[in-house]
């Protein structure tokens, strides 16, 4: 299975079937072993019907021919997929650590070293899929999930896109979104910046920097790029400092990716071990 040689069509007869690891919009996801190699995976099981259903068979293909194209140590990978009459099922890396949204919430927010570690982690990981013309324009902590170590994978890329021109689709969860897509005006890779500020926010003061009790007051505080922290003593002048970079209404102004990790907030704190580069 970790072979990188095209195997052959896999069937459920394949796998010995584990511990249920979750359960997702359009299907569950199982822990499960490929009988022959012993190798350990995530069985994510869709039902053809939901899929149909919801008019996602394009974009589901497009996931899956995009998450199958990318080999990065912070891109969860899709081993391959098999079907029958009417499941789909998807195999994927097993991240044992599951969602970091999880830890954020039991820990309430993170330290500076561990949230400059996931930050240059997904910095990393951002400058591969772009460099791969991939914007992965939905990252938020649910779509972050851990491995036995706590490195991250970026996992579910239903919203993400190959392109290399601007983009119009209006998708993905409000509160990680840049002014650009929530206007749904053209945008590009630059959105995945504005998130990378929205969530090196909340990884620190444990909410995102826009919450609002309603979606309309989320897009007027995105808007008008409605920025305040609360003072708390635990986050630095530096990282506050790169947050600012990042929260930048014009796509052309936020830090690049490769500045990001040369940021003295990032020097500073993230760990190398935690973090590769390609
Ligand atoms: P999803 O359908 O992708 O939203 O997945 C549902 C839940 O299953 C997630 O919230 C995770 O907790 C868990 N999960 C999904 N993929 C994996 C994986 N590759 N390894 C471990 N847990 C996973």
């Amino acid at each position: 299975m970790a072979s990188e040689s095209p195997k052959k069509n896999w069937s459920i007869n394949d796998f010995e079937i584990g511990k249920p690891l979750g359960k997702g919009k359009f299907g569950r996801v199982y822990l499960a072993r490929e009988s022959k190699s012993k190798y350990i995976v995530a069985l994510k099981v869709i039902f053809k019907e939901q899929i149909e259903k919801y008019r996602l068979q394009h974009q589901l293909k497009r996931e899956m021919a995009i998450q199958t194209s990318l080999r990065h140590p912070h891109v969860l990978r899709l081993y391959g997929w098999f079907h029958d009459a009417e499941r789909i099922f998807l195999i994927l890396e097993y991240a044992h650590g599951g969602e970091l949204y999880g830890e954020l919430r039991r820990a309430g927010y993170l330290s500076e070293q561990q949230a400059a570690t996931y930050i240059a982690s997904l910095t990393h990981a951002l400058a591969y899929c772009h460099e791969k013309h991939v914007i992965h324009r939905d990252i938020k902590p649910e779509n972050l999930l851990l491995d036995h170590e706590g490195r991250l994978k970026i996992a579910d890329f239903g919203w993400s896109v190959q392109s290399t021109n601007k983009r119009h689709t209006m998708c993905g969860t409000l509160d990680y979104l840049a002014p650009e897509m929530v206007e749904n005006k053209a945008h590009d890779y630059a959105v995945d910046n504005w998130t990378l500020g929205v969530l090196c926010y909340e990884f620190l003061y444990g909410v995102p920097p826009f919450e609002a009790d309603s979606q309309a007051d989320t897009f007027r505080r995105i808007m008008k790029v409605d920025l305040t922290f609360p003072s708390t003593p635990h986050v630095s002048t530096e990282a506050k400092d790169l947050i600012l970079q990042l929260l930048v209404k014009d796509s052309a102004k936020r830090l690049p990716l490769d500045k990001i990790l040369k940021h003295p907030w990032i020097i500073m704190n993230a760990d190398p071990n935690g973090s590769f580069p390609e």
